[in-house]
């Protein structure tokens, strides 16, 4: 009998509630679908193997290259993407402690966004770009393939962004730079700064 470990989070919002930047269609999709099965594949690798009782995070940093480490990976990421997402009538800008990092790591948010953007935009394949922190406190910005996380690379992850075709297909088609210009209006950059701790 397979025991599951890991479970789908619930949203803070409803499937509606990020359109017309993030439709019905695609986030039932993209979380109903795609994140489902990246749990439920984790579950039943991890089941009865020698990371059974690791922490999520403990099997992003420690499984080798391969499947394990490829959903864990994928379960990490879109528990970080969709938990950073609001509506965008909710949306807040970065203030305190995570705002004065980012000046002094980039400029300003716009600054900040702008190279995120850009990273995003111009990575090829399927993956995530993401802000993430060293142990200096100091932001970076790094584009992963596939499933990786800056966990592996000793590096605090952020922000999640998910360049996976599948993240913006239905809404967007190839137009990747659209989706990424309604995607900053619907960041929750207060779900973001709790990260920083
Ligand atoms: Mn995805």
């Amino acid at each position: 009998m397979i025991k599951f470990h890991f479970e789908l989070p619930e949203l803070g919002y409803q499937f509606g509630d990020l359109a017309p930047m993030m439709s019905q269609e695609t986030l039932s999709f993209h979380y109903g679908k795609h994140f489902r099965a990246y749990v439920d594949n984790l579950n039943q690798l991890v089941d009865g193997s020698k990371y059974e009782g690791l922490s999520l995070e403990e099997l992003v940093r420690k499984a080798p290259e391969g499947p394990i480490a490829n959903n864990a990976g994928q379960v990490l990421n879109h528990q970080l993407f969709f938990e950073q997402l609001t509506p965008a009538r909710n949306a807040k800008r970065p203030s305190g402690e995570f705002l004065f990092l980012i000046e002094q790591s980039f400029g300003s948010v716009e600054k900040m966004v702008e190279q995120l953007d850009k990273a995003a935009s111009s990575f090829f394949g399927s993956g995530w770009t993401f802000l993430a922190m060293d142990d200096g406190g100091e932001l970076k910005i790094l584009s992963l393939p596939n499933g990786d996380n800056p966990l592996r690379y000793n590096l605090k992850p952020l922000l999640a962004i998910d360049v996976w075709e599948h993240a913006y297909y239905l809404d967007y088609q190839n137009r990747r730079k659209d989706y990424l210009k309604n995607l900053w209006l619907l960041i929750n950059w207060h779900v973001v700064s709790e990260r920083v701790v």
